[in-house]
């Protein structure tokens, strides 16, 4: 990996007060000597005092797992950019599919919501990803083109140097099929490139990220590939040693 790598874990809603307090612990000292990868967790908004408690002066960064578009108002169970930023977060995960197909997130509202992010210094993460019946249909670049210049046109090209990209294949998540890592890689140059069309320099630096069932015996060679400089990492998160073993196959 040319950039710096980034694995970031995805917990859901999973987890408890006790559970937490033994996982983040577990995490950060067993990723102690970690080198040149960067590690966080986004929790549920419930746990963000926790993990601040107890990740904070660690090496360990932590984030939400979504953002209202909006920054205060008349909106029943939202959640700011400037109320993350309140507990310490770093990272907050925009787009994610379960958001886009659970709680029918456009496009637009996703540009809004990396925006918004950005406004009060936090890093979208922002997810990308087409299903099975897109990438069966030969639209995977399509789809993830359309999702992709959505953000890029609302926020322009300069905001996307401070974000995150990661390829999340819907057909991936949670399913235990994860993308070949030459299916992965073809992706993510695919992104790279296109951002790329708009700076060369923002897209060599970009981190753009792998989720969709990594686990500790496929991180490894996902993370070999050129473009990949990481993971978004759902259920596997939430297992210390699996979750220590994939930030230390980002380190290469
Ligand atoms: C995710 O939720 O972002 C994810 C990649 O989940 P999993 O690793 O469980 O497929």
């Amino acid at each position: 990996m040319a950039r710096a790598g980034l694995v970031a874990g995805n917990w859901k809603m999973h987890g408890n007060l006790i559970r937490n307090q033994e996982l983040l612990a577990s995490i950060v000292s067993g990723t102690q000597s970690l080198q040149n990868v960067s590690c966080a967790v986004c929790v549920p908004y419930p746990y963000l005092a926790q993990a601040q408690l107890v990740l904070g002066g660690t090496h360990v960064e932590w984030g939400g797992q979504n953002v209202s578009q909006h920054h205060q108002g008349a909106y029943t169970g939202e959640i700011s950019a400037g109320m993350l930023a309140d507990f310490g977060c770093r990272y907050v995960i925009v787009g994610h599919s379960e958001r886009r197909t659970l709680y029918g997130e456009g496009n637009k509202v996703v540009a809004e919501k990396f925006c918004s992010a950005q406004e009060r210094l936090l890093v979208p993460i922002l997810c990308v990803g087409e299903t099975l019946a897109q990438r069966e249909a030969n639209d995977t670049e399509q789809v993830i083109a359309m999702q992709l210049d959505a953000v890029i046109d609302f926020a322009g090209i300069d905001a996307i140097r401070q974000s995150v990209i990661a390829y999340e294949p819907v057909w991936a998540i949670g399913t235990g099929k994860t993308a070949t890592p030459q299916q992965a890689q073809d992706v993510h140059a695919f992104i790279r490139n296109r951002i790329a069309s708009h700076n060369d320099e923002i897209a060599a630096d970009i981190q753009i990220i792998y989720g969709g069932s990594v686990k500790a015996d496929n991180a490894s060679e996902l993370f070999a590939m050129a473009d990949i400089d990481g993971g978004l990492i759902g259920g596997a998160s939430l297992v210390a040693s699996e979750f220590i073993s994939i930030c230390f196959a980002a380190q290469g």
